[in-house]
């Protein structure tokens, strides 16, 4: 059968249709090396309606890192201190340093319907889902074989040997977590993982569950009479 053709008017509103939904809590995990920061990286400089949670850590700063960027490195006091005040939305101890994720920016950008990304071990992904439930969707990156995360690790270079050893061996115990994500992928190649991951977000971003103002919409949608 023919194709449709195409309208010669156009539609008397050329205004984007919005509508409203709750923000999205992407969490992203995987081992150490096995490419979620590129991913991550990738995917915030793609899409500017995703912004990334930025953690506290008691770890030192690598070289290559930007405080309050990359992370506000904090020492083990102060992190003690928003533990207890009830200022970490999620923390936990990855690789002998404390990690957590500041509650005020997630819950600012939750209110205002903006989606967030986590950058965060299967620890955070747990307390998050526990307590964040529809709003959290979950992806974990696997490597594709060991060898390959040992040599990432190492490409790297950014890390002592020691600090390698104990990434590596917690990597393992870590990979054993795949079952509680709700997506699981691959990296053998960057470019094929990004591509699954922003296929992912856009798909989430677009289920009805998610989407409050889908009501009115289709209300309005329903009483207007086509004018053409
Ligand atoms: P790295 O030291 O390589 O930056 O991070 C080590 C691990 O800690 C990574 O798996 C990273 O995802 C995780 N991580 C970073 N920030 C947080 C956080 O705020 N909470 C939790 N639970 N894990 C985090």
């Amino acid at each position: 059968s023919p194709a449709p053709s195409t309208p010669k008017t156009s539609s008397p509103s050329k205004m984007k249709t919005t509508i409203a939904r709750r923000g999205l809590m992407l969490v992203l995990s995987s081992p150490s090396g096995a490419g979620k920061s590129t991913i991550a990286g990738n995917l915030l400089r793609g899409d500017h309606s995703l912004e990334i949670s930025v953690s506290v850590t008691t770890r030192a700063k690598r070289p290559s890192e930007i405080a309050d960027t990359h992370y506000h490195f904090i020492t083990v006091p102060q992190f003690e201190r928003m533990r207890d005040a009830d200022d970490l939305l999620e923390w936990a101890e990855v690789h002998g340093n404390f990690y957590g994720t500041p509650r005020e920016p997630v819950e600012k950008a939750m209110a205002e319907g903006r989606d967030m990304l986590f950058d965060i071990d299967w620890q955070g992904a747990l307390q998050l889902q526990e307590k964040m439930k529809a709003d959290v969707v979950s992806i974990f990156v696997l490597p594709p074989t060991m060898t390959e995360l040992q040599s990432r690790l190492h490409r790297r270079a950014e890390d002592s040997e020691e600090v390698i050893r104990t990434r590596l061996a917690n990597s393992r115990s870590e990979i054993e977590r795949w079952r509680e994500y709700d997506y699981v992928i691959v990296n053998d190649d960057l470019d094929e993982a990004f591509h699954n991951v922003s296929c992912i977000v856009n798909a989430e971003r677009v289920r009805r569950d998610r989407r409050h103002g889908l009501f009115e919409f289709v209300s309005n949608l329903l009483t207007e009479e086509p004018t053409l």
